[in-house]
């Protein structure tokens, strides 16, 4: 059964490119509670151990290298569905994909640096967002 629960991030391009302000508006505007937020940094190792399961992909490397090359926006997320609404709001990996109106159509720079993170899976969500978040800082 869904859950009503997502994690997000905005990734280093969006943050450096001061899009976080219209990111969360979209976010807020679809509906979705924010139950935590900050802004941080995330170290090569942590962004190695975040992307554990793309470590045998070519790209691995590079993306660890980028989602620690600046400061990051994690947030969980609350909304009925939320782990398939959000996917919907954010759009392809690719933003060359990325249907119109999507977070991602409209902030994304390629398929590497594409603006924002959204969990796959109740299951990922709740893992993702312990990685980031203790209980206590959520509200
Ligand atoms: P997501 O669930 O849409 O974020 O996509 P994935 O879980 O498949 O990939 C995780 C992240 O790795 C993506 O959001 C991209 O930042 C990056 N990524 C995925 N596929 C590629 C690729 O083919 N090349 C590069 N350079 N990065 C990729």
């Amino acid at each position: 059964m869904a859950t009503n629960r997502t994690f997000t991030m905005i990734k280093p391009d969006a943050v450096a490119d001061g899009h976080t302000g219209a990111i969360i508006k979209m976010i807020e505007e679809a509906g979705f509670r924010i139950v935590a937020i900050k802004k941080t940094l995330l170290t090569g190792e942590r962004a190695g151990q975040f992307y554990a399961v793309h470590s045998e992909r070519p790209f691995y490397q590079g993306l660890c290298d980028y989602m620690s090359s600046g400061a990051i926006v994690p947030m969980i997320l609350e909304k009925e569905n939320a782990v398939a609404d959000f996917r919907k709001l954010i759009g392809a990996t690719n933003p060359a994909q990325a249907e119109e109106g999507t977070i991602r159509k409209l902030y994304a720079k390629s398929i590497e640096s594409n603006a924002i993170h959204g969990s796959d899976s109740d299951e990922n969500a709740a893992i993702e967002g312990s990685f980031f978040f203790a209980a206590t800082e959520e509200y």
